[in-house]
């Protein structure tokens, strides 16, 4: 239950307002590199969590790891561009779990490097079906179920809104849609009570940036990182356990930038 009145909140601690007790969160592509952190730091702020990806070993190794936090876990092989399977996971949620009262909309490829002229229609539409529709297809699944006081949080990237002169055309078309169904979801759903918000994340070292050389690296940061440094998974997973947690209630449709200041230049 939120605080409605200053009063209640006056009430209430403050740090009950960043957990998450008694709440169900369903995470995509927690195989691997955010994902896992994510997973992780919904389970220590009280969630159970449902986990969806591929790779199912991998998944296996996420479930142990929210368990040693004490919070359930159940782990569904889950291809976000399925609507099916996406159905599949929020139902494992509620049936499972008990309920689907945070969903964040992870799952995501990088895809390769094209030049424009030469970008296969394939590789441009997989781009966009994975990041934005497998998003769209998770929040349908989501939204169908989730009580008031239930959060989105979805994961577009700071080249939404910028450019690293990749070339990365689909990346950043999809991940600028996802922004744009993150404004319309909240509009849609504010009345329902839940909220929909996103996460620009900057530079991490996870699988879909392990081809950046540590030169590359040393290069970005000079040039796009006021912070001095790429980012560290807690800090992406604790902005989500801010958006999907009471402390940030009043707080709809916006994009989060979480990127040591890239998007100063
Ligand atoms: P990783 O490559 O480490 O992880 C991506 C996750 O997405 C994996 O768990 C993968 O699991 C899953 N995934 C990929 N395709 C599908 C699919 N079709 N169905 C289900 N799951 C899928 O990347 P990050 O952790 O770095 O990225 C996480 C999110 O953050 C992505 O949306 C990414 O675009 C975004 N982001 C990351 C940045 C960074 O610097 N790392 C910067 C900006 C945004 P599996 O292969 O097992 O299915």
């Amino acid at each position: 239950m939120l605080p409605q009145t200053s009063q209640e909140i006056a009430a209430s601690t403050w740090s009950d307002r960043f957990r998450l007790d008694g709440k169900v969160a369903v995470v995509t592509g927690a195989s691997s590199g955010l994902g896992v952190a994510i997973a992780q730091g919904l389970a220590a702020a009280g969630a159970d969590v449902a986990i969806g990806a591929r790779r199912v070993e991998m998944l296996e190794e996420t479930r142990a790891l929210v368990e040693e936090l004490g919070r359930r876990c159940v782990a569904v092989e889950t291809d976000v561009t399925k609507v099916d399977d996406c159905n599949r996971l929020v139902e494992a949620a509620v049936e499972q779990l008990g309920g689907c009262d945070v969903l964040v909309n992870n799952a995501g490829i990088g895809g390769e490097y094209h030049a424009a002229t030469e970008d296969p229609p394939d590789h441009f539409r997989h781009v966009v079906d994975v990041n934005l529709m497998g998003s769209y297809w998770m929040a349908q699944a989501a939204g169908r179920v989730m009580p008031a006081g239930s959060a989105v949080v979805n994961l577009s990237s700071v080249m939404a809104v910028t450019t690293a002169k990749m070339p990365a055309a689909g990346y950043s078309a999809a991940k600028a849609g996802v922004l744009g169904m993150t404004r319309d979801l909240a509009a849609q759903w504010g009345e329902k009570g839940i909220r929909v918000n996103a996460i620009l994340p900057g530079v991490f070292l996870t699988e879909a940036t392990a081809d950046y050389s540590p030169n590359y690296q040393a290069r970005i940061i000079k040039a796009r990182v006021p912070g001095g440094r790429l980012g560290d998974p807690v800090e992406i997973a604790s902005t989500a356990v801010f958006l999907a947690s009471p402390a940030s209630s009043y707080i709809t449709g916006v994009g989060v930038p979480v990127d040591g200041g890239v998007l100063l230049f």
